[in-house]
């Protein structure tokens, strides 16, 4: 398997199969496999109020402390490989896990924000 290990901008350090995209650690702590026993469906609407206004207020944090909002674009490119090969991505670009259902175009790009299976 090979894999590459990444350095995010909040400090973590990731490793990532390059082959299928699944994270393989962060920082040194192995990441457990994906087992997709919840059936795929989008959280209700206010779930998905409650998960956005979470967002916000973790970028809005971000900017008060001086750190960075958007992520490179490496790590970009790593968010939208793991997501196109996941399960839980919709036709329309979302994320279908029930502490999510973000348009993956703009949570991918914010460093703020974390994959809820923890992928990346
Ligand atoms: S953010 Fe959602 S679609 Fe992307 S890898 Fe994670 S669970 Fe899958």
């Amino acid at each position: 398997m090979k894999t590459q290990i990444l350095k995010a901008p909040d400090g973590k350090v990731y490793e990532i199969c390059i082959e299928n995209g699944q994270w393989i650690s962060v920082n040194g702590q192995a990441v457990l496999p994906l087992v997709p026993s919840v059936p795929v469906a989008m959280p209700s609407l206010p779930q998905m109020a409650l998960n956005a206004a979470g967002a916000v207020g973790r970028v809005v944090a971000a900017v008060v402390a001086g750190e960075d909002v958007f992520v490179g674009p490496e790590l970009l490119a790593l968010r939208k490989e793991a997501c196109d090969s996941c399960e839980r991505r919709s036709g329309t670009n979302r994320c279908q896990h029930a502490r999510c259902g973000c348009h993956l175009a703009k949570k991918q790009r914010l460093a703020t924000e974390a994959c809820p299976d923890l992928k990346w």
